[in-house]
């Protein structure tokens, strides 16, 4: 019954207008009359308590054909509120009061109609849908796809010591970028993770296994802080840390050092990444994700302890932002490599992880430089200690996951 629906949100208005015990809710016919001109209302004129009783509106002659009433509606939807009033007409006190709150009233109604017609089409089609778990935004795109993002959430704070946290994401950009202008810091937007991207993270985390969570206690790390203990989703980052800064939309993945946070962006969420797989079949979405986020956890993660050593035993490079000319030096993995030696260092990681034999083969020092620093995570004695960590961390992580 959806007209009475419509007449009890109109009373609901009209009693806010009117508060008292006998005040009778809404009448369409009165807004209606008074806002379309052309529409004269008929006699007689009712007493206040009948003139608003859709039940009575027989009686008095107050029924609108069905057309004109919708026309009527749709003339209210049209009109700016300051023709609601037919200038120059006698009103009751008061009248111009219900139809203030009437407006909006009416755009309910319609908006309601459209909401009704628009459900029943869309039922079908009804995902993507989005659900918060602990501050955070998951999109989901069929049915159980929640559960697993809890599970992989619990996974990455009991294994890995790595919670989400968007928030922190935009705080670590503000922070870093901190010459932009107010207005594009301000602009900065927390957006929704989806599942093929929480299963990168996690599969990216699970690459530096040995030195982060529960198992770092064992590596040669043990005595310094984790240096990424959060990851968040933002829709945009910001290009550069100048007055004239703006948001981008080709940043895929950044890293926040003061922060302790990796972001990703909404950049990523259809970026195909062939640079690091030459060789091999072009790689899916989910990998090149998988890709992004070993590369900004080599930055929090390698780059610290190991660049130093990197830019002096690469003959590729001067210094850490030079690159040396040296005739037949062994190049960075990527293009992206040669920006820098960081950015070296980094390629050169997620190389190793997701395409080691084409580091091995192409890239000779850098795959042994590598090769010894992740054996370094996992030392000998360190290992016997690592196994009953990683045990101890999969029952906790089956314990927070509980249910499905
Ligand atoms: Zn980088």
């Amino acid at each position: 019954m959806p007209e009475f629906a419509v007449r009890g949100r109109l009373r609901q208005a009209r009693r806010e207008a009117t508060p008292g015990p006998d005040a009778v809710g809404g009448a369409p016919a009165e807004l209606a009359w008074r806002a379309v001109p052309g529409l004269v209302r008929p006699s007689p004129v009712l007493s206040p308590d009948d003139r608003l009783r859709p039940d009575r509106e027989a009686d008095h002659g107050l029924r609108y054909p069905p057309d004109a009433r919708r026309d009527a509606f749709a003339a209210l939807r049209r009109q700016p509120s300051q023709d609601a009033a037919v200038p120059g007409e006698q009103t009751r006190p008061g009248t111009d009061r219900v139809l203030a709150v009437g407006r909006p009233a009416v755009r309910i109604f319609l908006r309601r109609v459209r909401k009704k017609g628009g459900r029943r089409t869309a039922r079908p089609a009804s995902y993507p849908k989005t659900s918060r778990v602990g501050g955070e935004s998951i999109v989901r795109h069929r049915h159980g796809d929640l559960a697993k993002a809890i599970r992989i959430i619990d996974e990455l704070r009991a294994r890995y010591g790595i919670d989400l946290s968007s928030l922190g994401s935009v705080n670590a950009i503000k922070r870093a970028y901190a010459r932009a202008p107010r207005a594009v810091r301000g602009a900065l937007r927390q957006s929704g993770w989806k599942l093929n991207e929480l299963q990168a993270i996690r599969d990216a985390a699970a690459q530096y296994a040995p030195i982060l969570g529960p198992r770092r206690g064992a590596s040669p790390l043990a005595g310094v802080a984790q240096e990424v203990t959060t990851m968040g989703r933002v829709e945009q980052a910001i290009d550069e840390n100048t007055a004239a800064a703006e948001l981008d939309d080709d940043t895929v993945g950044e890293y926040f050092q003061a922060g302790r946070n990796l972001a990703l962006f909404d950049a990523g969420e259809n970026y195909v990444d062939r640079t690091l797989t030459p060789g091999l079949p072009p790689p899916t979405i989910e990998a090149s994700l998988k890709g992004t986020a070993i590369h900004e956890l080599a930055h929090g993660l390698v780059e610290p302890h190991h660049l130093g050593t990197w830019v002096t035993q690469m003959a590729y490079w001067r210094d850490p932002y030079t690159a040396s000319g040296v005739p037949g030096a062994e190049e960075p993995p990527t293009a992206y490599g040669k920006q820098n030696a960081a950015e070296d260092l980094c390629e050169s990681v997620a190389m190793f992880f997701v395409n080691r034999q084409h580091l091995q083969q192409h890239h000779p020092a850098r795959y042994a430089f590598l090769d010894r620093v992740v054996a370094g995570w996992n030392p000998p004695q360190a290992q016997a200690a690592g196994q009953a960590a990683q045990a101890a961390a999969t029952r906790a992580c089956a314990r927070s996951t509980g249910g499905p």
